[in-house]
């Protein structure tokens, strides 16, 4: 653990997104909380701790790694779902340990099968079909075997949940292509209820979704980016706020990040700044060094565009983001000191960094950014 920088998650602003979020769903649906991608850059381990703390008690994840996490925190006191990866090797503790997973493999739920009557415990599943967004599901036309097979293996496998996955609800371009797997999703259960075979929930709704399509909220959401104060994409949020009386967003971001300036400098006029020539002082400058750089997250993308806060003023990153360091431009700040906070994501007073603004005002790069901050800083909850 270093201490360049820390990631703080405020408590507070995470139980008003939970607050809001449950107002928008039936009492009775379901909130799993998406910690995949350590939390999206969260940091997994104190978002769970606090998400706990908050009343959550539901936690999707993609992998096996991420559910033993949560495990080794909340031993039985949660629900985990693995909605990717399991290797046939990590199966065997994913049932011992209660642990539901996805299936959109034959091959999986044989090899679960098996394992169940090993242990003699039985595998609780989730079957994910397909919709149309091409990527993991089961057939239609594999469904009727997938039945029989379920129904005779009744007393090893616990059909838990149907599910499916929507390519895009956050954008209105793919309006179509969502409602269209909106109404497969409901035959598909249609038929499963004719068969006599039904699943104890269905689950479909991201983020985006819920809001989107209030219809695929059904019996469970799978909230990840909107929990963390964030919107799945502008038109999210804009369809949103155009329905309501009070114009305020709702939702609050959790997490801010801070550093400190590491070393001062003075540059003369018509001198270049950092690496090659991206930068070049158009008059004397003070500029400040700050120990973060593109291995901690910091993108360079932001080379010669982000913008930090120190003093209650916003700084220009100047020239490129270097592996370990930035470089901003101080020349405005009087009394600028060494050690002196420095807000990479978060609030000054009444000035902010938005995540968005971190991930060049396009909120699709949201998820990417966040999950790109590295997994070695150290995270703290505020109360
Ligand atoms: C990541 C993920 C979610 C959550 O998506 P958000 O847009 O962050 O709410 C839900 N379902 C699945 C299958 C996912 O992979």
């Amino acid at each position: 653990m270093h201490d360049n920088s820390i990631i703080e998650l405020n408590q507070e602003a995470y139980l008003h997104n939970l607050a809001f979020l449950k107002k928008s769903f039936n009492k009775k649906t379901i909130l799993s909380s998406v910690v995949k991608g350590n939390a999206y850059g969260h940091g997994i381990e104190e978002f769970v701790s606090m998400a706990y703390k908050c009343g959550v008690t539901h936690f999707s994840v993609f992998d096996v790694a991420e559910a033993q996490l949560i495990q080794q925190l909340f031993p039985r006191q949660v629900t985990i779902m693995i909605m990717g990866f399991v290797s046939n090797k990590a199966l065997e503790w994913v049932i011992l340990n209660d642990i539901e997973f996805y299936v959109f493999e034959k091959k999986r739920l044989e090899t679960a099968i098996k394992l169940s009557k090993k242990l003699k415990k039985k595998a609780i599943i989730h079957l994910e079909v397909e919709t149309g967004m091409n990527r993991t599901g089961f057939e239609q036309k594999e469904l009727n075997p997938l039945i029989d097979l379920l129904k005779k293996e009744e007393n090893h496998i616990e059909f838990k949940g149907l599910c499916t996955h929507y390519a895009g609800a956050e954008s209105m371009e793919n309006f179509f292509r969502v409602k269209s797997q909106i109404e497969r999703f409901e035959k598909i259960y249609a038929y499963f209820c004719i068969k006599n075979f039904k699943p104890k929930i269905r689950h479909s709704a991201c983020s985006a979704a819920s809001m989107m399509f209030p219809e695929t909220q059904m019996d469970m959401v799978r909230i990840g980016i909107m929990q963390y104060g964030l919107w799945p994409s502008p038109e999210v949020f804009a369809s949103f706020i155009t329905t309501q009386k009070k114009k305020i967003d709702p939702l609050k971001r959790v997490i801010s990040w801070k550093s400190q300036v590491m070393s001062l400098k003075k540059v003369k006029a018509f001198e270049f700044i950092g690496y090659g020539t991206s930068y070049m002082a158009k008059e004397n400058m003070k500029i400040a060094i700050i120990p973060i750089g593109y291995s901690h997250g910091y993108s360079r993308m932001l080379s010669n565009k982000g913008r930090v806060l120190i003093s209650q003023h916003r700084c220009m990153v100047v020239g490129t983001v270097n592996m370990n360091m930035i470089v901003v431009d101080v020349s405005e700040i009087p009394n600028v000191r060494i050690g002196e906070e420095v807000i990479l994501i978060g609030r000054q007073e009444n000035l902010d960094v938005t995540v968005a603004s971190f991930s060049e005002n396009s909120n699709q790069l949201n998820y990417e950014l966040l999950t790109r901050i590295s997994k070695s800083i150290p995270r703290k909850i505020k109360i």
